[in-house]
């Protein structure tokens, strides 16, 4: 089925802009291993997070995250588990897997939806000793408001906070501070479906300098002086992904002021009518959908239906949450997941990016008027 307004659109530059860096990248002859187009988008990144950070570039952000829970654990026995959130992208738990750990499964919380502190202290008593890491998920690439309360729960317990934030490049944190400078590394993913789009690319930020660099001789082979001093793969950026990098970044903080003002289009639109909310922090973030929980399962539904029959492609997210998926069946889950599910069955995506036309709006407003008439009838 194809869509008036599809999910995602992403917006990528002119086909001839990319035709010159081709020719660039050709007359060079330099294709990837941190190249020079590499080494300036690499660069772009690290002054946009600022703070200090530094950045090291992948391939996609699924190795970014092997790389990142890799290098934090570098050195510990495996067989443990860490903690993760069911409600999120199946990236991380099967990340966690791929370092030799099982993922423990937490709550989320209602209002925010993002992972539950008290969740996560539960598990951590219960476990005491067996939580080898945090795989935080700031879900939808917002920044979540409690990321210091978790920082400090992960600095009592003496172990590693890795933030998964593949769709939060470009957020920013309620106290300010940037999606990509906080836990002990955070990760993007720079997939053509996210705010930020590459084609296929994804990064490890750290304030740490050391754990970038670690990060970025696990995406070489784990390699050192000497050869392969580290647990490793290759994970390496081409420098065609680096040069649209290039490209993007000079026109992404224009593009994320109009995608917020597209959310607050969705604001106007269902506030009114009290058929659910957009998700907390929303307009602080990078924007990869908007977000709506609706209140009540049969109506989120009923929504999805609408659009889609309106030629608007709505979606479910996440859905199923991921202990709910085959893979993950029997994955631990430190707590009952009533949230998560809940949610799951209430989530209600839609499309939010730059360009959108005018009257789609009014049909988005239209149809859920629609939706509270009829089911007020
Ligand atoms: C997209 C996404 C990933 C995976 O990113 P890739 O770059 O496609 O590997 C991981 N985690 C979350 C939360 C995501 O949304």
């Amino acid at each position: 089925m194809s869509f008036d307004v599809p999910f995602i659109r992403p917006v990528f530059p002119p086909a001839e802009v990319v035709a010159a860096d081709v020719a660039d990248i050709v007359e060079s002859n330099w294709f990837t291993n941190f190249g020079p187009k590499e080494r300036l988008f690499r660069q772009g990144l690290v002054d946009y997070l600022g703070s200090g950070t530094d950045v090291a570039t992948f391939c996609n952000a699924t190795l970014a995250l092997v790389a990142a829970l890799s290098v934090m654990l570098e050195g510990r026995p495996v067989g443990g588990f860490v903690i993760v959130p069911s409600f999120t992208f199946a990236a991380g738990p099967e990340a966690i897997r791929w370092v030799g750990r099982e993922p423990l499964f937490i709550d989320i919380d209602e209002q925010s939806v993002q992972p539950s502190l008290p969740a996560a202290r539960a598990a951590l008593a219960d476990h005491r000793g067996r939580v080898d890491a945090i795989l935080f998920c700031n879900t939808f690439g917002i920044g979540a408001e409690e990321i210091g309360d978790w920082e400090a729960l992960a600095a009592e317990e003496g172990i590693p906070l890795v933030v998964d934030s593949a769709a939060g490049f470009g957020s920013v944190y309620s106290d300010g501070s940037r999606v990509g400078t906080r836990g002990d590394c955070e990760v993007f993913s720079f997939h053509a479906t996210k705010p930020f789009a590459i084609g296929e690319g994804g990064a490890v930020a750290a304030r740490d300098a050391r754990i970038a660099e670690a990060c970025r001789s696990f995406s070489n082979f784990g390699f050192g002086s000497g050869g392969a001093i580290r647990a490793g793969l290759n994970g390496k950026l081409q420098e065609i992904n680096a040069a649209i990098g290039i490209r993007q970044l000079a026109g992404f903080d224009a593009d994320l002021v109009e995608r917020r003002l597209v959310l607050e289009r969705y604001r106007a639109a269902f506030e009114p009518t009290g058929l659910g909310r957009l998700v907390p922090h929303a307009r602080l973030s990078s924007v990869c959908f908007a977000s709506i929980l609706v209140d009540d399962e049969r109506r989120r539904d009923a929504l999805l239906a609408d659009y889609r029959a309106e030629g608007i492609e709505a979606r479910v997210y996440y859905a199923p949450p991921v202990h709910l998926q085959p893979a993950f069946a029997s994955a631990p889950r430190a707590s009952s997941l009533r949230v998560t599910e809940s949610v799951s069955a209430r989530m209600l995506a839609l499309p939010a990016f730059q360009g959108m036309a005018e009257d789609t709006f009014d049909t988005i407003a239209r149809v859920a008027h629609d939706r509270l008439r009829r089911d007020l009838a």
